[in-house]
């Protein structure tokens, strides 16, 4: 209910509030029928919690009924007051302003941002959000998350996963009431326009609105650096069954640096690691594909808190056998990530060898389709 009520209410919205951004006719790569109304904007938390922050360049200021208040021109530092705002030298007794740049993005903090800055006041301290086009976000994400060099279908098909991504948890998962994605790893790493370079945007444009789906909905999706051979179930590592999310073999990503790798630590700093006296001895518990806990001196550690404690860009992945020599361990692993859906360095083999992002995305997701939302 509380769904149908938000997608009613953005339906609304959009229609009547921003007609500018209304969509062409479904136009769906793959099926009919996906959610509507979806506005294609996103809210991302930029920084939360602070007292003040620095904004430069020319725009409006509005309050939260949209009516101009003002305007900055140049640099000015934006302060939380007691049940107020002020921006420059000017007091706004307000507790949300939103600033607008027709032309040349805002900077915010030394960094360029598309879209507008919205600014809430909470407790005294103040929320950033940046308010953008999903499509600019994408832009913004994707060299974050691929390698810049990687082909232009491998560039799309991280495109795509990023907007799938960006989409499911605007729908269905958003971090607050006031924004719907944070900036870091725990969604994706977003810091602005700075890592926007010709052929990331090239593969935004040219997908623009593709999303995932799986059913009606889009769908969750995950991705990680280098399967090593093997693609895992979320059955297998989460526990989870999800139809997408099988297991299947990938001889794609033998490029990847981390495809093999070795490791050999000292017991004594694995130890200090473990917040242990001492190790003598690791042994691995493994599930079908990939290890499912670490045994240290008869002590049994979920891989992922193993390798949480001893570094995850130590322990690549949870795919590795350790054997001991003298007073050492020696881990030898396969790949890196947790091994479940999208194999990035896999994408780009197949683009590599001529496949397009359709095909990479179907290769790894089973039973997924590729719409086009807007
Ligand atoms: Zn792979």
């Amino acid at each position: 209910m509380d769904l149908l009520k938000k997608i009613s209410f953005l339906f609304v919205f959009f229609t009547f509030v921003f007609p500018l951004y209304a969509f062409d006719v479904d136009e769906l790569l793959d099926g009919d029928g996906l959610s509507s109304g979806f506005t294609h904007f996103l809210r991302i938390g930029i920084k939360t919690d602070v007292v003040s922050f620095s904004l430069e360049g020319d725009a409006g200021i509005f309050d939260k009924k949209e009516r101009a208040v003002g305007e900055i021109q140049g640099h000015v530092t934006v302060s939380a007051l007691q049940g107020g705002i002020k921006v420059g030298s000017k007091v706004f007794n307000e507790n949300m302003l939103k600033f607008t740049s027709e032309l040349i993005p805002l900077k915010f903090e030394g960094r360029m941002f598309r879209g507008e800055i919205e600014v809430h006041l909470k407790n005294s301290k103040l929320i950033v959000v940046n308010k953008l086009d999903i499509e600019d976000y994408v832009k913004g994400v994707i060299n974050k998350e691929a390698i810049p060099s990687w082909p232009v279908e491998a560039k799309k098909t991280q495109a795509v996963l990023a907007r799938t991504f960006a989409v499911y948890q605007k729908m269905f998962n958003p971090r607050s009431e006031f924004f719907d994605l944070a900036p870091t790893v725990l969604d994706q790493v977003y810091d602005g326009l700075g890592k926007e370079d010709v052929t990331s945007v090239e593969a935004v444009n040219a997908t623009r609105g593709e999303v995932i789906t799986l059913g009606n909905d889009p769908a969750k999706i995950y991705f990680h650096s280098t399967c090593g051979g093997t693609i895992s179930s979320s059955a297998e590592i989460w526990k989870k069954d999800e139809p997408h999310l099988q297991e299947l073999h990938c001889p794609y990503c033998t490029k990847s640096s981390l495809y093999r790798w070795k490791r050999n630590l000292k017991a004594t700093d694995i130890a200090k690691k473990l917040g242990v006296k001492s190790v003598k001895s690791i042994s691995t518990v493994r599930g079908k594909t990939r290890v499912d806990s670490v045994v240290v001196d008869g002590k049994k550690i979920p891989v992922n808190k193993f390798r949480e404690l001893v570094g995850f860009s130590v322990i690549w992945s949870n795919d590795f056998t350790v054997a001991k020599s003298g007073a050492n361990f020696v881990f030898s692993g396969k790949g890196a990530g947790h091994g479940v859906g999208v194999c990035q360095w896999g994408m780009a083999g197949m683009a590599a060898q001529g496949k397009n992002h359709y095909e990479i995305l179907k290769f790894y997701l089973k039973g997924i389709e590729i719409r086009k939302m807007y």
